[in-house]
């Protein structure tokens, strides 16, 4: 038995002696002290077995030699580190890389778990030209030439008066409504612009979130339905929806949607300014003209449209309180 065990030191010394990186070292302890397979621990299962008198002289002489094994792992270790710092290739000083800090921006976020939210309702994602013409922008729409809502004010022309940036996201609905048949069931996010001078609350663009629907037999209840769903998704199962009529030009009737404020419960504070609820989108039926100028046959289909505005959405989710800092360098959150 002791010769045994003065195989397995001299073993050992020479393979850790012999090592080179601090891996090679990690396996050596292994190979001789893990609980499971470890020579030297196997060898000391084996004592219980041993004579009083056996026990007496083997004893202490195996853990002598496990303790100066360890040791002498240990001292290998800080040799080889020491080692490594004095090779001339390594520069302590050397800035480590930076960390990756990129991440989604919020708004794409916002945009994408919505789109997730929307595919799984059968919606595609849809998209357009920022550089639009008045006609799909404003006529299509049931807006005509003079309507207040097509004030030049509010408008960002490229050639007046026929080529602008989209004023909204409804353009792109009224392209798609244009070029394909129903049934249709698109969402198109994306950046829309207004004749706006910068502020704390105002840019002169920001994102809206547009989607529609056109089939036949299409009601107000599977818009409601589908506001349903889509605000529980958004602010969680125990939101409180408010319907109200309120006038869009390009859907007949239409429908703003509240919802009940989060902070207050109804009651009235500063995030609702006193009202209670919070406006969160326009919607309504499509209107029958829109659909008519569209090339959709309005006695045969129907449907509905909403629209939102991200930007807002966004700054109350990631609390940010001054729009311009969505769209500048040094947005951070956490
Ligand atoms: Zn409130």
């Amino acid at each position: 038995m002791d010769s045994e065990l003065e195989v397995i030191e001299k073993n050992a010394t020479l393979e850790i002696n012999s090592c080179v990186s601090a891996g090679e070292l990690d396996t050596i302890y292994l190979k001789y002290f893990s609980k499971t397979h470890g020579i030297i621990t196997n060898l000391l299962k084996k004592l219980p077995s041993f004579t009083i008198e056996e026990k007496k002289t083997f004893g202490p002489k195996a853990n002598q030699v496990q303790s100066d094994l360890k040791a002498l792992i240990e001292k290998k270790r800080n040799l080889l580190i020491n080692e490594q710092l004095q090779d001339p290739m390594i520069d302590m000083t050397y800035p480590l890389p930076a960390e990756n800090a990129g991440y989604m921006h919020p708004i794409n976020q916002v945009i994408e778990q919505m789109n997730s939210f929307f595919r799984y309702y059968g919606f595609s994602i849809g998209e357009g030209p920022e550089i639009e013409t008045a006609e799909y922008n404003f006529r299509k729409l049931n807006l005509p030439e003079g309507h207040p809502a097509t004030d030049l004010q509010d408008t960002l022309f490229i050639n007046e008066p026929d080529l602008l940036l989209r004023t909204h996201t409804s353009s792109i609905e009224s392209r798609i409504l244009t070029d394909y048949e129903p049934p249709i069931r698109v969402v198109v996010p994306g950046k829309v612009y207004r004749n706006e001078t910068a502020s704390a609350t105002n840019l002169a663009f920001f994102h809206q979130y547009q989607g529609f629907v056109v089939d036949k037999g299409i009601t107000i209840q599977h818009l409601k339905g589908t506001l349903e769903a889509f605000h529980k998704f958004l602010f969680g199962n125990d939101v409180i929806l408010r319907f109200r009529y309120k006038y869009y030009p390009e859907v007949s009737p239409g429908m703003g949607t509240d919802i009940q404020c989060t902070f207050c419960k109804g009651a009235g504070c500063t995030v609702c300014k006193f009202r209670g609820w919070i406006e969160v989108l326009g919607s309504g039926m499509i209107h029958y003209n829109t659909l008519k100028m569209c090339g959709i046959d309005p006695e045969v289909y129907s449907g509905f449209a909403f629209g939102m505005g991200l930007d807002r959405l966004v700054m109350n989710k990631f609390a940010i309180d001054d729009i311009r800092k969505l769209y500048g360098g040094g947005l951070i959150y956490i």
